[in-house]
């Protein structure tokens, strides 16, 4: 795919295959900031190659915006004890979601055998050292960037990167352009809405939005996205009142679902069980 992007002052995006996964970087005075690290050591070290293209300043940060593995596993190529060796931030949810869906899911990767099985071998999956909670500031040198997380949504524990002076937000997997939005391990249909319906009320007029997976959006596309991930909140709700068990639930929604039905049975079974919360 094609190479850096700025697609703000100093706002660098680079989109990576497999999976289409956007790694960012914002440049400071004092270095640089690079955000998500892709799925593997291979990966991240390509993204370590890549980065001289953008000039001799150092890594100094790394953020993760969710725990998912296409993020997080390069984190080892990063992190303390490594060349680079920077502090990792991430939301404090992130270690246990860590432990309780990618963990398991990459053992199953490698007793099933699955390509690229080598990369998989070798993965050391590296929690943030930094957790933050609901928001921290970063000085890169000349410019501050905010971390934040405004509810839970695509996982519990989204961060968000603002970069006010760019009016720029590196959004993670809360919006998706090349796709529709992911119902993934851990996420929860419910509340998605309204941590978007929030981040929508912050953007700044002209603000960019960078998704996890596809190209720069604007306020506009961050609104029709909150109302799809809104009518599927409530129709999800609508079913579950009537009665639709959720196995017949995705039929059941038809031509209402703003979402193609095979990426929603995911969101059915995460919304029934939150409005059905293990007694
Ligand atoms: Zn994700």
């Amino acid at each position: 795919m094609a190479g850096w992007v700025e697609v703000a002052d100093e706002v660098y995006q680079r989109r990576y295959d497999p999976h289409d996964v956007s790694v960012c970087v914002v440049r400071g005075a004092h270095g640089l900031l690079v955000v998500d690290t892709r799925s593997s050591h291979r990966e991240a070290d390509e993204i370590i190659a890549d980065l001289a293209a953008l000039g001799p300043r150092p890594v100094r940060w790394v953020v993760n915006t969710h725990a998912h593995f296409d993020h997080s596993f390069g984190n080892f190529h990063f992190g303390p004890g490594s060349a680079i060796d920077v502090p990792i931030y991430g939301h404090e949810r992130v270690p246990e979601h860590l432990d309780t869906y990618e963990r398991p899911m990459l053992a199953r990767w490698i007793a099933d055998g699955a390509e690229p099985i080598e990369d998989w071998r070798a993965v050391v999956i590296t929690p943030p050292t930094e957790l933050v909670c609901e928001r921290t500031s970063l000085d890169l040198g000349g410019r501050v960037v905010e971390l934040r997380h405004l509810g839970r949504g695509h996982t519990d524990n989204d961060l968000l990167v603002h970069v006010p002076d760019a009016a720029t937000w590196l959004v993670g997997d809360l919006i998706e352009e090349s796709g529709p939005p992911m119902y993934g391990s851990g996420s929860f249909p419910l509340d998605w809405p309204q941590t978007v319906a929030s981040l929508c009320n912050l953007l700044e007029s002209g603000a960019t939005l960078v998704p996890g997976h596809g190209a720069p959006v604007d306020a506009a596309f961050a609104a029709l996205q909150q109302a799809d991930l809104q009518a599927v909140a409530d129709l999800v709700t609508e079913l579950h009142a009537a009665g639709v068990p959720p196995e017949r639930a995705v039929e059941a929604g038809g031509e209402r679902w703003p979402f193609p039905a095979e990426g929603l049975a995911r969101a059915v079974e995460d919304g029934y069980r939150h409005l059905d919360p293990p007694t």
